[in-house]
């Protein structure tokens, strides 16, 4: 990002442009310089990425996207969607530039009341009560998401059929794939993807993530960036995105550690298999009067991460119900101000969820790196305690 001017291969493309139209949130889905899609990260090494994307890439994604889902589903699947009208509903972080975002407001504008939007920010008793309503074939929600409101689907009290459930943004563990499909009756797809690379891998019924490495170099290496066999975990994994023209991403460390199978996968698909090791969700969960709460991190994050003048951030629980914020604060800013309005944010968070017990403080460290120099925005109370 310090360079970003020197980057694109279009010099039309400048940071000071590009800051200027995120920061507007009316220019939500609609096209930077008339031609091109902006989205950004909420920069878990410190800085927040802008990306810029050219059609082609867009292209690849909805492709990549259609191959992944067309290997998912039977064609009894798709006559089910179709008797339901295609009805999608999407459970996502919003009021910023994210993918996630951006890809509901131009699928709203071209689809209308077929796609549904709900915030991650809602209450439970309102995204069940709408999606209840709503009753989508095609749902996609975050991954920690979907694991609560397969809770409220057990309980009885959300009762929808959706042919796909498929998730997005965050890893879940071992058996909650499952227990969701179940508790919706539903196929559930799973990606591991990002920003750099949006059409990175889709998972298959064999539980492994088929990485679309006709579009996407990607490079399993050790920690001095040597290359690791299949079947070995690697230390991080090299992506060179082969479709994005504009802004081109070479041999960028995704940070995550993964498992290449070293045999075809069973399931046909002759694109590499690989798992990623240790990716799984933040939800934190707090004990209420009425039963444990759980909280996706993605509904705690966003109001600190809009704060202007938090340059990074980590959200610690430190005993069940005592949350650490740390943050560092960018130079010529009032500290003072950037605290009580992140905190302000969060406490409304946890209020909404009947939390109001759980008490806030600021930490006195700032926020510290994980393995592979990524800061993990959320980290739960070691789950032996919970
Ligand atoms: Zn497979």
């Amino acid at each position: 990002m310090g360079r970003f001017d020197e980057w694109p291969t279009d010099r039309e493309v400048t940071l000071a442009k590009a800051q200027a139209f995120i920061e507007n949130p009316d220019m939500i889905g609609e096209y930077f310089l008339g031609r091109y899609t902006l989205l950004t990260t909420s920069g878990t090494t410190g800085r927040r990425g802008i990306f810029v994307i050219d059609d082609r890439t867009m292209a690849v994604v909805t492709a990549m996207m259609l191959r992944w889902i067309g290997d998912l589903l039977s064609p009894g699947d798709f006559l089910k969607i179709i008797a339901c009208r295609g009805r999608m509903a999407m459970v996502m972080a919003t009021g910023g530039h994210f993918a996630s975002a951006v890809a509901a407001a131009r699928l709203k504008r071209r689809l209308g009341d077929h796609v549904e939007v709900l915030s991650v920010h809602s209450p439970m008793p309102e995204l069940v009560a709408r999606l209840n309503r709503f009753r989508p074939a095609l749902f996609t929600p975050y991954a920690s998401m979907a694991a609560l409101l397969a809770n409220e689907q057990e309980a009885g009290r959300l009762h929808i059929n959706p042919v796909l459930v498929a998730l997005s943004a965050e890893g879940l563990p071992e058996g909650e794939y499952e227990r969701i499909a179940r508790a919706f009756g539903a196929k559930v797809g799973n990606s591991y993807a990002a920003t750099e690379c949006m059409f990175f891998s889709g998972n298959c019924d064999h539980g492994w993530l088929h990485v679309n490495s006709d579009w996407v170099a990607f490079e399993p290496v050790d920690a001095d960036y040597q290359p690791v066999a299949p079947g070995e975990e690697s230390h991080t994994v090299l992506i060179s995105n082969l479709a994005n023209r504009v802004q081109p991403i070479l041999r960028y460390d995704l940070g995550d550690s993964v498992l290449q199978r070293p045999d075809p996968c069973p399931c046909g698909n002759p694109l590499p298999a690989i798992r990623v090791q240790g990716r799984s969700a933040d939800v934190l969960t707090f004990r209420t009067s009425g039963g444990d709460v759980r909280v996706p991190p993605l509904a705690l994050t966003q109001p600190i991460e809009t704060v202007r003048g938090v340059t990074l951030f980590q959200l610690a629980q430190s005993e069940p119900e005592r949350l650490e914020l740390r943050l560092r604060i960018a130079p010529m800013t009032n500290a003072d101000t950037v605290w009580r309005e992140a905190e302000a944010g969060l406490r409304k968070v946890l209020a909404e969820n009947g939390l109001e017990h759980v008490v806030v403080e600021r930490g006195g460290e700032p926020p510290e790196p994980g393995r592979g120099g990524k800061f993990r925005e959320v980290i739960p109370l070691s789950r032996a305690c919970t």
